[in-house]
């Protein structure tokens, strides 16, 4: 059956090239290995990319609308189609990232070691402006008595006597088959075909020992809670000394007192007394790059929506920076004494407003808005 690619990126079949696009684009942030290690997704990301590749590549474009599958070869070769022509070596980079297939024969002691994960937590402006951060990172670090080797000093490894350095050893059965030949990892030396006569003393011949080492991490401006910060070869180091994986630095955000954030776009909300907002006024605003005059125009209604342009969070890899948005919230006075309250009502006959109107006469009001939504019109 033929995958739907458009549901893959979870798209709706009329979605247009733009569409695709960009959601490729919100997917492919969060799952590229570059930013996010776990392996499931990887295969997520395989799958963006193949469903990307059949969406916008108009040979396999025009298979898809035929209702076929442009990955599909026959005889189910379906599930290795990915990594062929017109990735750019994308499988390549891959195998490099996750250390590719297994092979057989007997494999090094030296691995790779393995991808480490921190969580830092950023008030709002370290995330918005950048910061450098300090942090203590407990990991594997190679051995400095062997340099990674695992043996004593002045010792080899030796060649194992289980397996003769083959790193499996055969066993045949016998059933009614006939003879079955099976192999298995070698259980002397877990398939690396030597050990180690004399092991280290510090590292009991692993190669590595932890350590606690303070590192400072580069914050970039306009990060936002959840992104991960890579660090390249500042993970462990593998056993044998291999060489370290990559360290994620994962950023969360306190939240703020005043502004909460949406994406580059920051949010707060002012208070504003009744008589303010009908005469209009100006506030001193607190914003993250000091204080900014607000001006409140005469007139203005709770629920409106000031913007300051680019006071909020620089744009990550692009130039500009998001909005401050202001949601002014207009406060209806509460305990008048006898003078404010002598005052209001002489200005409610003023305006004629000393006995309102309710919903049901007035004119263009709620209640009209609503029974002509009601009657489709
Ligand atoms: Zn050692
Ligand atoms: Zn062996």
């Amino acid at each position: 059956m033929a995958t739907d690619y458009f549901g893959v990126l979870g798209l709706a079949r009329e979605a247009s090239d733009a569409d695709i696009k960009r959601a490729y684009r919100r997917l492919a942030r969060d799952l590229h290995p570059d930013v996010n290690p776990d392996p499931e997704a990887k295969e997520r990301f395989q799958e963006v990319t193949r469903a990307y590749e059949a969406l916008t590549d108009p040979e396999k474009r025009r298979i898809v609308d035929l209702g076929g599958d442009p990955f599909e070869t026959g005889g189910g070769a379906g599930a290795n189609g990915f990594g062929g022509a017109g990735f750019g070596g994308l499988g390549d980079i891959m195998d490099a990232f996750f250390g590719g297939a297994t092979t057989r024969g007997p494999r090094g002691r030296t691995r790779p070691g393995r991808d480490a994960l921190i969580p830092i937590e950023l008030e709002l402006d370290e995330a918005v402006f950048g910061t450098v951060k300090e942090l203590t990172v407990d990991t594997a670090v190679l051995c400095d008595v062997c340099a990674g080797a695992g043996t004593a000093p002045g010792t080899h490894v030796t060649t194992c006597t289980t397996c003769s350095g083959r790193g499996e050893v055969q066993s045949v059965q016998r059933s009614f088959l006939g003879q079955v030949v099976s192999s298995r990892t070698c259980p002397t030396c877990a398939g690396t075909g030597t050990v180690i006569p004399e092991p280290c003393a510090k590292c009991a011949g692993d190669g590595r020992v932890r350590a606690r080492r303070n590192i400072s991490v580069k914050v970039p401006a306009g990060v936002e809670d959840g992104m991960r910060i890579r660090l390249t070869g500042q993970g462990e180091v593998g056993p044998g000394g291999g060489p370290a994986g990559d360290l994620y630095v994962e950023v969360h955000e306190r939240p703020h007192d005043v502004f909460t954030r949406d994406g580059e776009d920051l949010h707060c909300r002012v208070t504003l007394p009744m008589t303010a907002a009908a005469l209009g006024t100006t506030l001193n605003l607190k914003t993250l790059d000091g204080e900014e005059e607000l001006v409140i125009t005469p007139g203005t209604q709770s629920g409106s929506v000031l913007t300051l342009r680019a006071h909020g969070a620089p744009r990550l890899r692009a130039t500009g920076r998001g909005n401050l948005v202001v949601h002014v919230d207009v406060v209806t006075p509460t305990r008048l004494d006898g003078e404010q309250e002598r005052l209001l009502r002489e200005l409610a006959a003023l305006r004629g407003e000393d006995q309102p109107e309710s919903n049901r006469e007035a004119q263009g009001g709620l209640f009209s808005r609503v029974r002509d939504a009601f009657h489709g019109r």
